[in-house]
């Protein structure tokens, strides 16, 4: 290829490249960027750990391509039950938006006791190599607080080998004062893996995660 041709391809590639920047970089665009917040039944979502400022929507402001951006909010549990925090992204508009950005959270602690706080940091990326063509999105963002199920030993939302792993770790064993006062508990005794709660780990908590088996906590 001659050099003159090799620059205009060079131009039209970084003019392809900009203009899909341009697409995404959103200065006094009236274009919206930004998520509504959802919640559900007992869960406040806040900008201050003093949980005084709600959040009604989030704004993701400049993104860039093969960017991320980070927004902090806080969780509060306004009920009276302990929960296991879920969030889903929903609703993107437009729809290819979803294939482009990237929405991820973490925070701390999954489960939030009744009136506790936790910092709940929510990532939106962009593919590093877009081409959606669109120039503002929104999607939302539901807060979901639901219970564990029982076969999920470790709290990580879902019933797998990881469960399985720590019950059969502790399978035969029993608690202290188990056959007569005075016993020892067994070395690998371990509380969380006795599922219905009657001092033994046998079959019977096998049965119960074997019920749980491949479930997800929080639907
Ligand atoms: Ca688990
Ligand atoms: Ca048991």
């Amino acid at each position: 290829m001659q050099n003159g041709k090799k620059l205009v391809l060079f131009l039209i590639l970084t003019v392809l490249a900009s203009s899909n920047l341009y697409a995404l970089v959103l200065r006094k665009s009236p274009v919206p960027s930004a998520s509504a917040v959802e919640t559900g039944p007992s869960i406040g979502v806040y900008w201050d750990q003093g949980c005084t400022q709600s959040v009604d929507s989030i704004s993701w402001g400049t993104l860039q391509v093969g960017g991320t951006q980070e927004v902090d909010v806080y969780v509060r549990n306004e009920g009276s039950d302990a929960f296991n925090l879920a969030l889903a992204a929903q609703d993107w508009q437009p729809g290819n938006a979803y294939d482009w950005l990237s929405f991820s959270w973490s925070c701390g602690s999954a489960t939030v006791g009744p009136g506790q706080v936790v910092e709940v940091a929510l990532t939106l990326g962009v593919a590093s190599d877009f081409s959606g063509g669109f120039s503002g999105f929104s999607f939302s963002i539901g807060f979901k607080g639901g219970s564990y199920l029982l076969g999920d030993i470790n709290k990580d939302g879902v019933v797998d080998q990881k469960d399985l792993a720590i019950l059969a770790a502790a399978y035969g064993s029993h608690c202290a004062n188990y056959d007569y006062q005075g016993e020892p508990a067994s070395p690998n005794w371990n509380p969380l893996a006795d599922l219905n709660g009657d001092g033994v780990v046998n079959l019977l908590d096998l049965l119960l995660l074997a019920n749980d088996w491949g479930k997800t906590s929080v639907g």
